[in-house]
């Protein structure tokens, strides 16, 4: 049987080159963006801690971009830091690394952070002005910077929950910068996979990842002079984008402060397709980055991976960690590349 656009109607299994991890590619089903159903429900209106003027309600600003003249924990910012009122971690106190027989542990010691992306409530990071969405890349870099100087952290995470569905607890335009004491084990086996490759082939995969796509054509999803947008290969989730820096960074904080400005013009452009093709989807976005101290300089590349929340994790996926992806990443990149 010949589906539509000539595919056949044998799924793929598809092996990432980075994770060795499998997806399934359901050709079969194919499925087309108005396809899927996707929950955007509003959380519930009423008082948000986050909006301009209402400082007091959250625990006091890190780090602010502010007006002249205005004070900390007052109005007149356009972008402020403050620690999650509710911290998975906190900054004080030892480590305390024990064993009880065979089980590990230590104090949950890490730092979580909010930052406020805008003052105005019904703003999102996609409709954002430029200068804005570069300062919130910005205020990300110097939280790592500052963060990255506690010995006792190995790893931030930088991450976005856009949307109830997505798992965002308020609807004001956020992120969320989580530092660990440990790195997590998928954070792990990205870098033991980029080592492998690495031994093995003296180049980074994402370098030549970047190559063979920007060769192909067939996933890129837009690029400008130093950065790259593509559907991956063995893409887990539909419309999973992931945004790459031409040229080999290890980590996002230690680019030179120029690319910035270029990574928050591709991110905003990636963000405006996705909203067009799916109509303003829920989705996560996480930064991929090195972990400290830096010993992965040679074989990891820093990226964005943005990941619309379209389809559910189910049981086959949590018994096998493969994903089964209904949409192809060459269909989503044409669909993505199209849209303007
Ligand atoms: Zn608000
Ligand atoms: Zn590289």
């Amino acid at each position: 049987m010949v589906q539509p656009e000539g595919r056949p109607a044998m799924p793929e299994l598809r092996k990432d080159p980075i994770h060795g991890r499998w997806v399934i590619i359901s050709t079969e089903r194919g499925r087309r963006p108005s396809d899927f159903v996707v929950e955007n429900q509003r959380s519930a209106g009423g008082f948000c801690p986050l909006c301009e003027g209402n400082e007091e309600k959250t625990p006091p600003e890190v780090l602010a971009y502010r007006n002249n003249g205005t004070s900390p924990n007052k109005p007149g910012w356009s972008l402020r830091v403050v620690p999650n009122k509710f911290p998975a971690l906190r900054i004080e106190g030892d480590l305390n690394r024990e064993g009880e027989g065979i089980y590990d542990k230590m104090n949950g010691i890490g730092a979580h952070e909010v930052v406020i992306e805008t003052p105005l409530h019904q703003e999102s990071l996609a409709t954002l002005p430029l200068p804005a969405i570069k300062d919130v890349l910005w205020a990300y870099r110097e939280r790592i910077v500052d963060l990255r100087r506690d010995v006792r952290l190995r790893f931030v995470l930088v991450f976005k929950n856009h949307g109830v569905a997505a798992g965002a607890s308020l609807e004001h335009s956020h992120s969320q910068i989580i530092a660990l004491p440990v790195i997590p084990t998928r954070v792990a086996e990205e870098i033991e996979g980029a080592k492998n490759f690495f031994k093995y082939k003296d180049r980074c995969v994402f370098c030549d990842i970047i190559r063979q796509e920007l060769n192909q054509k067939k996933r890129v999803v837009s690029e400008n002079n130093s950065f790259l947008s593509i559907a991956p290969f063995a893409s887990r989730f539909p419309f999973e984008t992931w945004i790459l820096p031409k040229a080999h960074y290890p980590s996002f904080e230690l680019m030179e402060a120029h690319l910035y400005e270029e990574a928050a013009q591709i991110l905003s452009d990636t963000l405006h397709r996705m909203n067009r093709v799916l109509d303003q989807p829920p989705y996560n976005f996480i930064i991929h980055s090195s972990s400290f101290p830096d010993t992965e300089r040679e074989y990891y590349h820093w990226h964005f991976e943005i990941m619309p929340k379209l389809t559910k994790v189910a049981g086959f996926e949590w018994g096998t960690g493969f994903y089964i992806n209904p949409t192809p990443p060459e269909d989503a990149a044409e669909y993505m590349k199209e849209a303007k």
